[in-house]
């Protein structure tokens, strides 16, 4: 059977019912807009494409626009796109596509032209920073006493790399506001799943206990919606302090989120307690307060040394398995008593 061409009557094989040619000459395969609008961030800088923000140079950001609002004709695919883009202005960009494509068994070649114009948003993410959003608060505490700026600085700064790592897979993770405020600091995130995670990490590394207690906020699309505060509160006592423990001095040897290693001054017998144990623990000596005492003469049992502050000779009995080495030991004086340090 033969076809022939409805317009100019040629005979072979038809497209749509015309010839190549006309096929051809009569129809446009890509239809770009006169212009298309480029949303970027004006705070963070990245920009809409595809409904989603992204981190892309401008220049990717505007071939990629360009190329999405080409339209193409039904049956015809698109092979490859080249493109080239002029600046008008800092705006404005004037965008040429020679778009290659296929319709059935012919290869096209055409080209497009449009504007691609600039245009200043705000980002879902940076609106929730500028208007100060946040899900959760973590609050530390110090039990007793005050956070000194050391701990306050290296605890910010393991907040702040837990959030940047969190950061790096998912940029809705975010610090709204970090607060100094008496007592300790306040870190308010976008996130409740990641203070809660870096509360137990903070809980882990220092010891600390996390106390979590939520407050209904409001209610979204019929869905009740919480703020989450994890309260860290930080032991009373440090590593290398001694404390008062069932009313006899120990020296704090290493802390971990539940447990406390301790040795009994008394005898030097360590002791495994469980921080929950330990609420009530007074620190009766910090580091500082360890005093050097020159020892006189030593026995078996006993080591004579010294008092650091009245000079007046005192026999220690000396722990099982204390050993003198040099010619000073570590003392805390408590209480009229002199305790030696392992
Ligand atoms: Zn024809
Ligand atoms: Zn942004």
């Amino acid at each position: 059977m033969t076809t022939f061409c409805v317009r100019c009557g040629k005979e072979g094989s038809t497209y749509e019912s015309l010839c190549v040619e006309c096929f051809r000459a009569n129809n446009r395969f890509t239809k770009a807009p006169d212009h298309v609008d480029l949303v970027q961030c004006y705070h963070c800088k990245e920009f809409m494409i595809r409904g989603k923000w992204q981190k892309v140079t401008l220049d990717e950001a505007i071939r990629d626009v360009a190329r999405d609002a080409l339209e193409v004709r039904r049956g015809a695919l698109v092979t490859r796109v080249r493109q080239e883009v002029h600046p008008a202005d800092d705006y404005n960009f004037h965008v040429t596509m020679h778009v290659y494509l296929e319709h059935s068994d012919l290869k096209i070649e055409e080209e497009d032209k449009t504007i691609v114009r600039l245009k200043n948003g705000v980002c879902t993410r940076c609106s929730k920073i500028m208007g100060s959003y946040y899900e959760s608060i973590i609050q530390i505490r110090g039990r007793e006493r005050k956070l000194t700026e050391a701990q306050k600085e290296r605890l910010v700064s393991s907040i702040q790399d837990k959030v940047q790592e969190a950061q790096d897979e998912n940029r809705e993770m975010f610090i709204s506001k970090l607060e100094e405020v008496p007592g300790g600091v306040d870190a308010y995130l976008s996130s409740i799943s990641l203070a809660k995670a870096i509360s137990h990490d903070l809980a882990d590394k220092y010891g600390a206990e996390v106390k979590e207690s939520s407050t209904l906020v409001t209610q979204k699309e019929g869905r009740d919606v919480y703020r989450v505060t994890f309260l860290v509160r930080l032991p009373s006592y440090l590593r290398g302090e001694v404390i008062l423990h069932k009313g006899r001095p120990h020296l704090v040897t290493s802390i971990t989120s539940s447990k406390t290693k301790l040795i009994n001054l008394k005898n030097h017998e360590p002791l495994l307690e469980g921080n929950m144990d330990l609420r009530e623990a007074r620190v009766i000596g910090k580091r500082e307060d360890v005093l050097e005492a020159v020892v006189l003469s030593e026995s078996a049992k006993e080591v004579q040394v010294m008092h650091p502050r009245t000079y007046a000779t005192v026999e220690l009995r000396k722990p099982q398995g204390f050993k003198v080495e040099g010619d000073t030991v570590r003392v805390l004086l408590f209480e009229d008593e002199m305790y030696l340090l392992p």
